[in-house]
């Protein structure tokens, strides 16, 4: 088991992790993060927030064609995630073997989503797997 002090993901960029907004006037956590509470207006307090990315599978569509550039990952699972902080987003579910379900919890990884020609620039984006349940024989 990893831990991580607070300082060190404070240093980390966005897309590495899930940062938000939270609104302490209203009490509500937005992703991606907001400028503005939508509730609040003027009169919101907001504050970073980082997600823990844990969440449930709300809905999901399996792809099975997909432009050119993403072939080689059809058929891939899209899926509405509900956050544990309540915000919903869109992402990819990997490592899913024996298929996604509407209630699947699930949790966060960081997979490589390209790479940039000779400069060898490489872009990691947050996609989603199955959060093992723990066999207990
Ligand atoms: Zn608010």
């Amino acid at each position: 088991m990893t831990t991580h002090a607070p300082r060190f993901w404070r240093c980390i960029p966005q897309r590495y992790s899930l940062i938000g907004t939270h609104c302490t006037s209203c009490n509500e956590s937005f992703f991606p993060p907001r400028n503005i509470c939508p509730n609040c207006r003027r009169g919101a307090q907001l504050e970073e927030c980082k997600f823990k990315g844990t969440g449930t599978v709300i809905t999901y569509t399996t792809i099975h064609n997909a432009t050119e550039d993403f072939d080689r990952l059809t058929p891939y699972h899209l899926a509405i995630i509900e956050l544990d902080e309540g915000p919903r987003i869109t992402g990819q579910i990997v490592s899913a073997p024996d298929g996604v379900k509407i209630g699947m919890r699930v949790r966060p990884v960081f997979r490589i989503l390209g790479k940039e020609g000779e400069r060898g620039i490489i872009y990691y984006g947050t996609k989603f797997a199955p959060i093992e349940e723990t066999c207990c024989d």
